[in-house]
C-alpha cells in the first residue's frame, strides 16, 4: 500500500499544519469511519457574511484520512459556506492526486462528510454529502 502514498499525503500526515481545535468556535461536527478506525473532528469559524476565517481538523486513522482532512481545511479557509456546501468526491480526489479503491475512498472522503454534515446543520452525516 505504502508505494500508492504520494509524496503529499505522507507530507500532510506527517507534519499537518491545520491540526487542533478552535475554540470558540461557529460549526463543529465530528464523525467516524467504522471500516478503517478513522475520527474526524472539524471545528469553523465564519464571519457575518458566511466567509470561513478559520478551520481546523482534529482526529486520528489511516494516513490518508488524516491527510485528506488537512488539505481539505487547509483548502477551505476563504471560501463561503455556499461554496463548501456544493465539494464534492471529485475534489478531494483531486487534491490526493491517487486512485482508491472503495475501502480507501471512504477514508478520504470522511472529513468531506464532515464538513459538509456540519456546514448544513445536520445531526447525522451521510455518504449521500459525498457523492
Ligand atoms: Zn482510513
Amino acid at each position: 500500500m505504502d508505494d500508492l502514498y504520494r509524496e503529499v499525503i505522507i507530507e500532510h500526515y506527517k507534519n499537518p499544519g491545520y491540526r487542533g481545535r478552535l475554540d470558540p468556535y461557529d460549526i463543529r461536527f465530528a464523525d467516524n469511519n467504522p471500516l478503517c478506525g478513522d475520527h474526524i473532528e472539524i471545528t469553523l469559524r465564519t464571519d457575518e457574511s458566511g466567509t470561513i476565517t478559520d478551520a481546523r481538523f482534529d482526529g486520528h486513522g489511516c494516513a490518508i484520512s488524516q491527510a485528506s482532512a488537512d488539505l481539505l481545511v487547509e483548502s477551505i479557509i476563504g471560501k463561503s459556506i455556499e461554496e463548501v456546501k456544493h465539494l464534492n468526491k471529485e475534489y478531494i480526489l483531486d487534491m490526493l492526486g491517487i486512485d482508491l479503491g472503495p475501502v480507501r475512498l471512504k477514508c478520504a472522503l470522511l472529513s468531506l462528510k464532515v464538513l459538509k454534515a456540519g456546514v448544513y446543520g445536520l445531526g447525522e452525516a451521510s455518504d449521500s454529502l459525498v457523492e
